[in-house]
Protein backbone atom coordinates (compact mmCIF):
# COMPACT_ATOMS: atom_id res chain seq x y z
CA UNK A 1 0.00 0.00 0.00
CA UNK A 2 1.56 3.38 -0.88
CA UNK A 3 0.94 5.95 2.24
CA UNK A 4 1.38 9.29 2.63
CA UNK A 5 2.51 10.19 6.47
CA UNK A 6 2.58 13.12 8.39
CA UNK A 7 5.30 13.93 10.07
CA UNK A 8 5.49 16.42 13.03
CA UNK A 9 9.61 15.24 13.85
CA UNK A 10 11.61 12.99 13.34
CA UNK A 11 12.18 11.44 16.05
CA UNK A 12 8.51 10.70 15.79
CA UNK A 13 8.84 9.53 12.55
CA UNK A 14 11.43 6.83 13.07
CA UNK A 15 9.44 4.28 14.74
CA UNK A 16 6.38 5.13 12.60
CA UNK A 17 8.18 4.70 9.13
CA UNK A 18 9.39 1.71 10.55
CA UNK A 19 6.19 0.22 11.45
CA UNK A 20 4.44 1.10 8.21
CA UNK A 21 7.43 -0.64 6.35
CA UNK A 22 7.00 -3.47 8.74
CA UNK A 23 3.33 -4.09 7.73
CA UNK A 24 4.44 -3.96 4.01
CA UNK A 25 4.03 0.15 2.96
CA UNK A 26 5.52 1.77 0.85
CA UNK A 27 6.27 5.21 2.93
CA UNK A 28 6.61 8.34 1.51
CA UNK A 29 6.34 11.44 4.39
CA UNK A 30 4.66 14.83 4.15
CA UNK A 31 6.71 17.98 6.72
CA UNK A 32 3.81 20.09 7.38
CA UNK A 33 3.87 22.00 10.63
CA UNK A 34 2.74 25.23 10.53
CA UNK A 35 2.01 25.24 14.04
CA UNK A 36 6.13 25.30 15.06
CA UNK A 37 7.29 28.46 16.70
CA UNK A 38 9.48 30.22 15.60
CA UNK A 39 10.51 29.64 12.48
CA UNK A 40 14.40 28.83 13.72
CA UNK A 41 12.62 26.07 15.51
CA UNK A 42 10.48 24.92 12.44
CA UNK A 43 14.14 24.89 10.75
CA UNK A 44 15.52 23.03 12.68
CA UNK A 45 12.97 20.02 13.14
CA UNK A 46 12.59 20.25 9.32
CA UNK A 47 16.72 19.87 8.92
CA UNK A 48 16.23 16.73 11.08
CA UNK A 49 13.36 15.30 9.22
CA UNK A 50 15.62 16.06 5.68
CA UNK A 51 18.71 14.28 7.68
CA UNK A 52 16.60 11.04 9.39
CA UNK A 53 14.86 10.82 5.32
CA UNK A 54 18.24 10.32 3.94
CA UNK A 55 19.67 8.42 6.25
CA UNK A 56 16.31 5.55 5.81
CA UNK A 57 15.75 6.30 1.61
CA UNK A 58 12.32 7.84 2.05
CA UNK A 59 10.72 10.45 -0.31
CA UNK A 60 9.80 13.52 1.57
CA UNK A 61 7.56 15.88 0.85
CA UNK A 62 7.69 19.64 2.31
CA UNK A 63 4.82 21.54 3.25
CA UNK A 64 4.19 25.40 3.30
CA UNK A 65 5.07 26.99 6.15
CA UNK A 66 2.64 30.06 6.47
CA UNK A 67 1.99 30.33 10.17
CA UNK A 68 -1.41 32.40 9.48
CA UNK A 69 -2.56 29.00 8.05
CA UNK A 70 -2.17 27.99 11.85
CA UNK A 71 -3.14 31.36 13.59
CA UNK A 72 -6.48 32.19 12.30
CA UNK A 73 -7.62 29.24 12.70
CA UNK A 74 -6.56 28.66 16.54
CA UNK A 75 -7.63 32.10 17.57
CA UNK A 76 -10.10 32.30 20.13
CA UNK A 77 -8.17 29.14 21.62
CA UNK A 78 -4.83 30.57 23.16
CA UNK A 79 -5.62 29.59 26.53
CA UNK A 80 -6.49 26.47 26.10
CA UNK A 81 -4.44 23.67 27.75
CA UNK A 82 -2.15 21.10 26.03
CA UNK A 83 -4.48 18.48 24.85
CA UNK A 84 -7.45 20.61 24.51
CA UNK A 85 -9.52 22.06 21.69
CA UNK A 86 -6.96 23.94 20.23
CA UNK A 87 -5.32 20.80 19.77
CA UNK A 88 -8.05 19.52 18.24
CA UNK A 89 -7.88 22.14 15.45
CA UNK A 90 -4.06 22.10 14.90
CA UNK A 91 -4.81 17.99 14.38
CA UNK A 92 -7.25 18.29 12.19
CA UNK A 93 -5.38 21.17 9.78
CA UNK A 94 -2.21 19.08 9.31
CA UNK A 95 -4.34 15.45 8.80
CA UNK A 96 -7.06 17.87 6.11
CA UNK A 97 -4.01 19.13 4.46
CA UNK A 98 -2.26 15.17 4.03
CA UNK A 99 -5.49 14.02 2.87
CA UNK A 100 -5.59 16.33 0.61
CA UNK A 101 -2.67 15.85 -0.64
CA UNK A 102 -2.75 11.94 -0.60
CA UNK A 103 -5.99 11.98 -2.23
CA UNK A 104 -4.03 14.37 -5.32
CA UNK A 105 -1.25 12.09 -5.90
CA UNK A 106 -2.20 8.31 -5.72
CA UNK A 107 -2.10 7.49 -2.68
CA UNK A 108 -3.81 4.57 -1.18
CA UNK A 109 -4.46 5.83 2.35
CA UNK A 110 -2.67 8.45 5.07
CA UNK A 111 -1.94 8.51 8.76
CA UNK A 112 0.00 10.69 11.17
CA UNK A 113 3.35 10.37 13.37
CA UNK A 114 1.41 12.40 15.91
CA UNK A 115 0.21 9.05 17.56
CA UNK A 116 3.90 8.46 18.81
CA UNK A 117 3.97 10.94 21.47
CA UNK A 118 3.17 9.76 25.01
CA UNK A 119 1.61 13.18 25.34
CA UNK A 120 -1.07 12.82 22.89
CA UNK A 121 -4.15 11.42 22.73
CA UNK A 122 -4.01 8.86 19.96
CA UNK A 123 -7.92 8.09 20.27
CA UNK A 124 -8.72 12.09 19.83
CA UNK A 125 -5.96 11.42 16.81
CA UNK A 126 -7.90 8.67 15.31
CA UNK A 127 -11.48 10.12 15.21
CA UNK A 128 -10.08 13.16 13.69
CA UNK A 129 -8.45 11.39 10.81
CA UNK A 130 -11.10 9.35 10.30
CA UNK A 131 -14.05 12.19 10.26
CA UNK A 132 -11.84 13.54 7.35
CA UNK A 133 -10.45 10.75 5.57
CA UNK A 134 -13.03 7.82 6.62
CA UNK A 135 -11.27 4.51 5.35
CA UNK A 136 -8.78 6.43 3.34
CA UNK A 137 -7.02 7.12 7.05
CA UNK A 138 -5.32 4.38 8.38
CA UNK A 139 -6.11 4.28 12.07
CA UNK A 140 -2.72 3.52 14.27
CA UNK A 141 -1.79 3.90 17.46
CA UNK A 142 2.18 4.46 16.90
CA UNK A 143 3.05 4.66 20.64
CA UNK A 144 1.36 0.81 21.79
CA UNK A 145 4.29 -1.83 21.44
CA UNK A 146 6.83 0.46 23.27
CA UNK A 147 6.89 2.42 19.76
CA UNK A 148 7.59 5.43 21.56
CA UNK A 149 10.94 3.60 23.27
CA UNK A 150 11.37 2.30 20.14
CA UNK A 151 11.60 5.79 18.43
CA UNK A 152 13.83 6.93 20.94
CA UNK A 153 16.09 3.99 20.43
CA UNK A 154 16.54 4.93 17.20
CA UNK A 155 16.67 8.62 17.43
CA UNK A 156 19.87 8.28 19.44
CA UNK A 157 20.86 5.97 16.31
CA UNK A 158 20.69 8.37 13.71
CA UNK A 159 21.52 11.33 16.33
CA UNK A 160 18.51 13.05 16.45
CA UNK A 161 17.62 16.43 17.81
CA UNK A 162 14.82 16.04 20.48
CA UNK A 163 12.88 19.11 21.11
CA UNK A 164 11.65 20.06 24.74
CA UNK A 165 8.30 21.60 23.49
CA UNK A 166 5.57 20.33 21.30
CA UNK A 167 5.54 22.69 18.77
CA UNK A 168 3.23 26.21 19.40
CA UNK A 169 3.99 29.24 20.68
CA UNK A 170 1.69 28.77 23.60
CA UNK A 171 3.17 25.14 24.22
CA UNK A 172 6.28 26.60 24.06
CA UNK A 173 5.55 29.53 26.98
CA UNK A 174 4.76 26.19 28.87
CA UNK A 175 7.62 24.12 29.03
CA UNK A 176 8.88 24.81 31.84
CA UNK A 177 6.40 23.51 33.82
CA UNK A 178 6.14 20.56 31.06
CA UNK A 179 9.31 19.57 31.60
CA UNK A 180 9.20 19.61 35.63
CA UNK A 181 6.02 16.94 34.97
CA UNK A 182 8.05 14.70 32.99
CA UNK A 183 11.68 15.51 34.44
CA UNK A 184 11.91 11.67 35.60
CA UNK A 185 12.33 10.45 31.80
CA UNK A 186 15.84 10.45 29.97
CA UNK A 187 13.99 11.41 26.73
CA UNK A 188 11.55 14.22 28.59
CA UNK A 189 12.81 16.62 26.29
CA UNK A 190 10.77 14.87 23.47
CA UNK A 191 7.43 15.72 22.17
S1 LIG B 1 0.33 22.11 21.93
FE1 LIG B 1 1.06 20.98 20.09
S2 LIG B 1 -0.75 19.93 19.22
FE2 LIG B 1 -1.46 21.51 20.68
S3 LIG B 1 -1.85 23.33 19.42
FE3 LIG B 1 0.26 23.53 20.17
S4 LIG B 1 1.55 22.57 18.58
FE4 LIG B 1 -0.56 21.92 18.17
Amino acid sequence: MKVLLHICCAVCATASIERLREEGNSVSGYFYNPNIHPQSEYLNRLKETEKLAREIGLSLIVGEYRVEHWFGPVKGLEDEPEGGKRCEVCFRLRLSQTCQLARQNGFDGFTTTLTVSPHKNSKTINNIGREIGGPFFLERDFKKKEGFERAMALSKKYGLYHQNYCGCVFSQNKKTGLYTQHKKSEFSGNR
